[in-house]
């Protein structure tokens, strides 16, 4: 393993820190505070709010051949970026970025009409379609940051994520990826610039777009991080940092001042949008701590995710909730489960790629959880032919997550009698006893979130979670 560079620092800013010129000039003063302390920077960027959304909109009109209600998007967005890069620049450089956003539009629009044309859209199109909110805004936040000094740069991830082609969700190839960024992008920190790439967006072997999965960019700061051995990795975004649950279910959620690698994954398996999944692994596996940072009061300390958990007298850290889940219970149609029935069952998931959230089982049936999607149908037609199969859709999950759980007695009494007014289906314990999870309706899921934020974050243990947050909402502050 080669060493780490102490100096460098991945720094993430989210879709929100980058959502227009406000935002952006933000971004700046935080990369300048850090350069500031002769730190190197290298910065990943997503695509301005709702870019994202708006492109996969734009793109599913024309899949269905709705050329000019695509193409209206097309026309949005280019105002949009175009108006961003407007206000961040001094005329000259405008004038010249302006010709490139420009190309990069017109590019959009002729792949809209393309694809109205054909009237079909596959994986690999969307992705294409999509890629260009992250190249757009790490292309106006590079110049933002040269007009201010800060040797900004822009690096096309594509040159350098390299992942196979699984469309949509595309899987990193990491060695590859470690070669590319020493080739392309050590040689720019070197020179004292500060690369800045899209995050979400990569390319298979072929030089094909591919994209990581929604909320990917946290995925390749994570790799970025990783492949260049930085000391630490920053995701900046709209919240102080890890919560003790999502603050918009919350209002009054605490900030967790530091939280395990562990826990933190566990978190954002089961639904805190504040991470992607898949963040976590590259870092640990380097063990390059990563902070979870907001770029609308850069002042506030974050969350620190280490590799070891700090001793907490709470049982829990934070509650996530997952939503759009469906709860499908499959009977064995004999009396018993035979030998190789369990396989036979998991192997139809398994085929279809479908992650399953969670598993439990009786004597004749299994229950299983899943994100309620489109292949749902094809799954229980196949299910059905070994087993009675049942669908319940509408569903949601609420994990609470804590290193700590271990220590404590009685907590699943605790739990189940802070939601007594709820209906709760399927209870699980996962074996790395780090969570504990259940499923309610979707329609009850926020108030069940809320009651067991009252009972676990009453009397937080003040090492652990920042409890002058609270003060301040309690007043109105
Ligand atoms: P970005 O665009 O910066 O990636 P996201 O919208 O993906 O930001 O993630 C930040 C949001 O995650 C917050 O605004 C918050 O509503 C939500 N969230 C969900 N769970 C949590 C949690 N436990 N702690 C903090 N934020 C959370
Ligand atoms: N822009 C992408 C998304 O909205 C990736 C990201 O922001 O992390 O999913
Ligand atoms: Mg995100």
């Amino acid at each position: 393993m080669s060493v780490m560079r102490e100096r460098l620092v991945v720094m993430k800013f989210g879709g929100t820190s980058v959502e227009d010129a406000t935002a952006i000039e933000r971004t700046a003063n935080i990369v300048r505070t850090r350069r500031a302390k002769r730190l190197e920077a290298v910065v990943v960027v997503s695509a301005m709010a709702k870019v994202t959304d708006l492109l996969l909109a734009a793109a599913t009109a024309a899949g269905r051949g709705d050329k000019t209600g695509a193409l209206a998007i097309g026309a949005r967005l280019r105002l949009r970026h175009l108006d961003t890069a407007a206000t961040l620049m001094e005329e000259e450089r405008f004038a010249r970025l302006q010709q490139v956003l420009h190309l990069e539009f017109d590019a959009l629009d002729d792949l809209l009409r393309g694809i109205s044309a054909v009237g079909e859209l596959t994986p690999r199109t969307n992705d294409l379609v999509v890629s260009f909110g992250e190249r757009l805004s790490s292309r106006i936040v590079a110049e933002a940051f040269d007009q201010r000094g800060l040797d900004g740069v822009q690096v096309d991830a594509r040159s350098c994520i390299v992942t196979d082609s699984n469309y949509g969700k595309a899987a990193p190839q990491e060695s590859a990826i470690e070669l590319k960024l020493a080739e392309i992008v050590l040689p720019l920190i070197e020179a004292g610039k500060t690369p800045v790439m899209g995050g979400f967006i990569g390319s298979n072997a072929e030089g094909i777009t591919t994209t990581l999965g929604r909320g990917g960019s946290d995925y390749t700061a994570a790799l970025v991080g990783g492949g260049l051995h930085a000391s630490a990795i920053e995701i900046w975004t709209d919240v102080n940092g890890i919560m003790t649950t999502d603050p918009r279910i919350c209002p009054d959620a605490l900030r967790v001042k530091t939280i395990s690698f562990e826990e933190a994954a566990e978190l954002a398996y089961f639904g805190a949008k504040v991470l992607h999944p898949a963040t976590i692994l590259p870092a640990v596996q380097k063990s390059i701590p990563v902070w979870v940072l907001n770029s609308r009061n850069a002042e506030n300390e974050g969350t620190k995710i280490t590799a070891m958990a700090a001793k907490c007298a709470s049982p829990f850290k934070s509650i996530a909730a997952k939503k759009k889940l469906t709860i499908i219970d499959v009977v064995a149609s004999r009396m018993l489960m035979s030998h190789g029935y369990m396989k036979a069952v998991f192997d139809v998931f398994d085929k279809y790629k479908c992650a399953i959230d969670m598993v439990s089982t009786s004597e004749v049936s299994i229950s299983l959880t899943v994100d309620s999607n489109q292949q749902l149908p094809e799954i229980c037609a196949e299910l059905s032919k070994i087993a009675d199969v049942k669908l319940e859709g509408h569903k949601a999950l609420v994990c609470l997550v804590g290193e700590d759980i271990r220590g404590h007695n009685g907590i699943a009494g605790r739990v189940f009698s802070a939601v007594s007014h709820v209906n709760v289906r399927m209870i699980s314990q996962g074996a790395s006893e780090i969570n504990m999870s259940f499923m309610v309706d979707e329609e009850d899921v926020e108030e069940a979130v809320r009651s067991l934020h009252r009972v676990f974050f009453a009397d937080p243990d003040e090492t652990v979670f920042d409890v002058a947050d609270r003060v301040q909402i309690a007043n109105g502050v």
